[in-house]
């Protein structure tokens, strides 16, 4: 029986304790398709999954990690066969399904993306369900019928994972980018993504007024609470605003004046259970659309071995861009 090591999430009487574990492929949930790991990486979820400050984490034990990239070694799945490159995001892996942080994984077929031939494992790594989820707020920017003609899109928590993939899709489509952060020393490092302006958290993290000053046509927000309901009120006519985050709150303290007086549009981004044509579809996109180079630059690597000492870190903001973290 093949062995391969795994973090595993355990529920003590303090909490939970994570360890590495040596298991068997016979140890490995229900699934018609066995993968290799090769890359995964860590986002917020992931954060607070290891952590244990919020219950992600709904089965115990549990591997976590929501993402991870390899190859197939074994399928009963007709859609896949050995040495097939794909990419898992969400479906409730590392939540109640063993999840990337572990040498292999096994997963339903029909939870798994055929990676884009163009795009390498650590690059589908460095986009990650973050970057996947900043595409889905674009798609759902595009099917509202904002161009970039109609004025300025604000994204905000921009130094962060998802806030970076927006930027760099954004600007690369031709979008004016407003880039709101907490972090103001890396206004270089936003400008060189692709922002146009770069603007400090602060301006959007206090309570709202119902309508303020018209600034942008659209939004990306990763951040909630406050920032959310500031965004709305700043957008202009017709606009729309994709929420995806949570990073400030899970509140939102909003008035309705923009939606009635203004006709701006709210949509709601989830990634974890979106279908998957809508999924492929994002892909595709991110295969096309992103600059490759820019995403290189957003992108730090580090070993698997290392990831628990980064879940407080990027729970703190810490983090810049996207991390990949290479198994094995
Ligand atoms: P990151 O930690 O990489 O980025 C979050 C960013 O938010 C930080 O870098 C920081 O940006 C900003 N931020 C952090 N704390 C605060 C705060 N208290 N107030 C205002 N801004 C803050 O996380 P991800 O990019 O991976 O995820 C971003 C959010 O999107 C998370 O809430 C995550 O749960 C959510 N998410 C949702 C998905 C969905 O399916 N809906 C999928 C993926 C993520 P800066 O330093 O620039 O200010």
């Amino acid at each position: 029986m093949a062995k391969f090591k795994a973090l595993l999430a355990a529920k003590t009487e303090a909490g939970q304790s994570l360890s590495w574990q040596e298991l068997g492929d016979e140890e490995l949930m229900a699934g018609d398709v066995t993968v290799a790991v090769s890359h995964t990486t860590i986002n917020y979820k992931d954060g607070l999954a290891l952590t244990g400050k919020a219950p992600v984490i709904r089965r115990w034990p549990m591997i976590p990690g929501i993402d991870f990239a390899g190859s197939v070694i074994a399928s009963a799945n007709a859609e896949f066969k050995v040495g097939d490159a794909v990419v898992l995001n969400g479906w409730g892996v590392g939540e109640t399904h063993y999840g990337g942080y572990a040498e292999r994984a096994r997963v339903r077929g029909d939870w798994l993306i055929k990676r884009p031939a163009a795009l390498s494992a650590e690059e589908a790594m460095a986009i990650g369900t973050a970057g996947y989820t900043a595409m889905l707020a674009v798609l759902a920017l595009e099917r509202h019928g904002l161009t970039p003609a109609a004025g300025p899109v604000v994204v905000t928590g921009a130094a962060g994972g998802v806030g970076s993939v927006a930027i760099i899709l954004l600007s690369r489509l031709g979008y004016r980018v407003v880039a709101s952060t907490g972090r103001t020393s890396e206004a270089d490092y936003l400008s060189a993504l692709g922002a146009a302006e770069v603007i400090e958290r602060a301006q959007l993290q206090g309570p709202a007024r119902p309508l303020g000053k018209e600034r942008w046509a659209g939004g990306i927000d990763a951040v909630g609470s406050h920032t959310l309901a500031n965004v709305l009120a700043m957008t202009q006519y017709g606009g729309i605003v994709a929420a995806c985050g949570l990073a400030q709150g899970m509140d939102l303290n909003a008035s309705v004046a923009p939606f009635i007086f203004r006709g701006i549009t709210l949509a709601g981004i989830d990634s974890v259970m979106a279908p998957k044509p809508v999924r492929q579809e994002a892909w595709r996109r991110l295969a096309q659309d992103l600059d490759k180079d820019k995403l290189r630059a957003l992108t730090t690597r580090k070993p698997l071995a290392e990831v628990s000492q980064l879940a407080p870190e990027i729970l703190a903001g810490k983090i810049r861009g996207r991390m990949v973290l290479e198994v094995g």
